[in-house]
């Protein structure tokens, strides 16, 4: 869907570039970087922050050093991320110093340069239980590098840190292979050092933990976990994205980044839907969406097409949830990302006349409020009924 539009983009460019070429204006720096930015609109009152909190360099067991991770955020349109390598995990070792804080030192500067926020983090990474937690806001790393794994959930509460469970659906790390909330996740839980679970980790979506958090009241975070260059993952060029936690955040910062996880103000954008609670998804719907001819006219039962413009890049996939007694319609249809979709509704009566206020109900199926809980929406049109005589 979007890779016709990046090409689009991107033959502009050429074009742009070859006539500044000739035009001697230009130098040889005609294949410059692009930002693609991920077309999710605000809601009232925060700014829709694009975030990665979790990923990894060749400080633990990624593939690409610090500054590179800089550069694929900023291309991929991304506002904050968190570099978050291992502590106790550094197949590296030998070939890279291990020192904890050198990835955010090292990127640091790059994505100021590039106007991104960088947050200081790391993966505190044990045996289940309790397996994997990002602590991300932290001041120093090197206290979290302790035996006891309490004691370095400890040491990154005590920086203020935001604390999340890592990968819970990831069965392979499970003892018995299916996942499980532990009495070590209850201790963390009940002290407060658990602040959020990731519900998206790479390709996976686990509704156990959407579950949990619903629950529990812990935030939900969507993230890469990206070892590899993140073009290797997910083919970016081909428009798909890495997951991605949206923060509604008061403004562009990393303390308002900070205050809206711990007040669970976020999304999860995942392949082609958004995972969240409702008072987040309904404003980005609503806000994406509009009738372009909110006003027609049916003729007893001749058709009408009503067209519909999605200025998001997300796909919304409509299913009907229930039946209008007037007028019939699509019984499912999909609202294109930077599209304008015509929707068909026909009369159902000969001899109806008048006007009214129709609302057409339907489900969203990839905007999950709960599992498998898509949001309810309702197109609302006036018709205006002019009814046929009969033949
Ligand atoms: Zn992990
Ligand atoms: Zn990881």
């Amino acid at each position: 869907m979007q890779s016709g539009l990046l090409i689009k983009r991107r033959f502009c460019a050429l074009v742009a570039c070859s006539v500044l070429a000739i035009a001697g204006l230009y130098g040889s720096d005609c294949l410059a970087a692009t930002r693609v930015e991920v077309k999710i609109p605000d809601i009232p009152g925060y700014l829709t922050l694009k975030c990665d909190f979790h990923m990894h360099t060749v400080f633990s067991d990624g593939r690409v050093w610090p500054t590179v991770r800089v550069e694929e955020a900023w291309r991929e349109g991304l506002d904050a991320f968190a570099i978050t390598d291992h502590i106790e995990y550094l197949p590296h070792k030998r070939d890279v110093r291990p020192e904890f804080n050198r990835p955010y030192e090292i990127a640091r500067q790059s994505a100021k340069d590039k106007g991104l926020i960088l947050i200081r983090g790391a993966e505190i990474t044990r045996d289940m239980p309790p397996g994997h937690l990002n602590a991300i806001f932290l001041k120093d790393v090197n206290p979290l590098d302790v035996n006891d794994w309490k004691d370095a959930v400890k040491a990154a509460v005590e920086q203020g840190a935001f604390v999340f469970w890592n990968h819970p659906g990831w069965t392979e790390q499970q003892p018995d292979g299916k996942s499980q909330w532990y009495p070590e996740h209850t201790e963390l839980y009940e002290k407060g050092w658990m602040h959020g679970i990731e519900v998206v980790n790479e390709s996976s979506y686990y509704p156990l933990a959407h579950k949990w958090a619903l629950e529990k009241k812990l935030t939900i975070v969507g993230n890469s976990d990206v070892h590899n260059p993140t073009n290797l993952d997910y083919e970016f060029h081909k428009g798909v994205h890495r997951p991605m936690t949206l923060v509604f955040a008061k403004e562009r910062s990393t303390e308002a980044i900070k205050e809206a996880l711990f007040a669970r103000r976020t999304a999860v954008y995942h392949e082609n839907t958004l995972i969240g609670k409702e008072k987040y998804l309904r404003p980005i719907y609503d806000k994406s969406i509009e009738i372009l001819n909110g006003e027609v006219t049916v003729k007893g039962k001749g058709k009408v097409n009503i067209r519909v413009h999605n200025s998001s890049e997300i796909d919304y996939e409509l299913a009907a949830d229930g039946i209008v007694e007037e007028i019939s319609a699509p019984r499912s249809i999909t609202l294109y990302g930077d599209r304008t979709v015509l929707l068909a509704i026909g009369g159902k009566l000969e001899m109806l006349s008048g006007t009214r206020q129709i609302r057409i109900p339907y489900r969203v199926r990839n905007l999950l409020a709960a599992p498998d809980e898509g949001l309810r929406v309702e197109l609302v049109i006036g018709v205006n009924f002019v009814a046929v005589e009969g033949k």
